[in-house]
């Protein structure tokens, strides 16, 4: 445990785990920091593993399951010989060099870090929320829109987000609820002016969901209204939760810069943190794209950096 290792990942969806094939390849030995399976911000794989059909990740015509798409990843990069440790991350300490990483009592070493912690879709908190992800629930309009062609669906949240994933989805679906706790989005001008003028889109204010139901497949939501505490059910067959991402960012709080939001900030064009030879790749640091595919190139981006910094050193 006290080997100085070229390089420990922390985090393994799709950014760690390219990070982790292209450093293996690298000659770097990486030691992949991958979290614990019960929890659900910490778990291998990151968010993919809660997802099911992946159609948009190039490479695959007939689109592949979330869950099979990482073990692919993973036995890539097993092949290359990347190590993991199936354990959560709970101390770092980048204050000098080596870098320090403690899972619990265990201590490793290592003289460039990469982190890829990602980020995990807020959610409603609603009993049965977990097991219809995937089935009719959605957290991402990008990569599920196309699933919900000539359906009623509903989208929860007032920001842009929301506003914008529900004007995306108008071009798939028959009809699109959104629903609102408020009175007033908080949405930008701009995209209130599109949501009002979209005539597949239905506003629904001063809306709570207080139950999502379905067995296997969603079928519907039961609302309340805010103000009289009503409730009246909605049949929907998708529901996309849209009221904000939380990056995995808390270890990393006294050590690194985190923008108000609370991602890290890497420079511009590269994954490189303020501390030379910390680096932080996919959803951690991008609150824009958010795809399994651009988390994927910013980890080759970190691997690659990483190798080139260490042989800087070198010199
Ligand atoms: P956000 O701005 O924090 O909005 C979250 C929305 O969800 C709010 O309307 C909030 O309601 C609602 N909400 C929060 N918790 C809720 C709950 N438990 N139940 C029901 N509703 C709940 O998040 P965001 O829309 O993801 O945007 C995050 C940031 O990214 C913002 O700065 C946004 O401008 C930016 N963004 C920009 C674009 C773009 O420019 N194209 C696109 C997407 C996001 P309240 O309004 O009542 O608080």
């Amino acid at each position: 445990m006290n080997d100085i290792r070229d390089v420990i990942i922390i985090g393994s969806g799709p950014a760690g785990l390219t990070a982790a094939i292209y450093a293996a390849r690298a000659n770097m030995a990486p030691l992949v920091v991958e979290g614990e399976p019960s929890s659900t911000s910490d778990q291998p794989g990151g968010q993919l593993m809660l997802t099911t059909d992946v159609e948009n990740f190039p490479g695959f015509p007939e689109g592949i399951m979330g869950p099979e798409l990482m073990t692919n990843f993973r036995s890539q990069a097993t092949r290359f010989g990347a190590e993991f440790i199936t354990k959560k991350v709970t101390r770092v300490d980048f204050t000098q060099r080596p870098f320090q990483v403690w899972t619990g009592e265990d201590r490793y070493v290592a003289r460039t870090v990469i982190v890829s912690t990602g980020a995990q879709s807020l959610m409603l908190g609603l009993p049965n929320e977990e097991q219809l992800l995937g089935h009719g629930l959605s957290t991402c309009a990008t990569c599920d829109g196309f699933f919900f062609r000539d359906q009623d669906i509903a989208v929860v949240g007032g920001g842009d987000s929301a506003v914008e994933e529900a004007t995306f989805l108008t071009r798939f679906a028959s009809k699109v609820y959104l629903i609102h706790r408020r009175d007033q989005l908080r949405a930008s001008k701009i995209m209130r002016d599109r949501a009002f003028a979209n005539p597949k889109l239905e506003i629904l204010w001063n809306c709570q969901v207080v139950e999502i139901q379905g067995e296997g497949k969603l079928s519907g939501v039961i609302l309340e209204d805010s103000i009289t505490h009503e409730q009246k059910p909605l049949a929907v067959q998708g529901l996309f939760i849209a009221i904000g991402h939380r990056p995995n960012t808390d270890l990393f709080r006294d050590h690194l810069t985190l923008k108000d939001n609370g991602y890290l900030v890497t420079e511009p064009d590269s994954s490189k943190t303020e501390i030379a030879g910390v680096f932080a790749c996919g959803d951690v640091q991008d609150d824009y794209y958010r795809q399994a595919v651009t988390a994927a190139g910013s980890g080759c981006m970190a691997a690659i950096d990483a190798e080139r910094w260490l042989e800087e050193q070198s010199d």
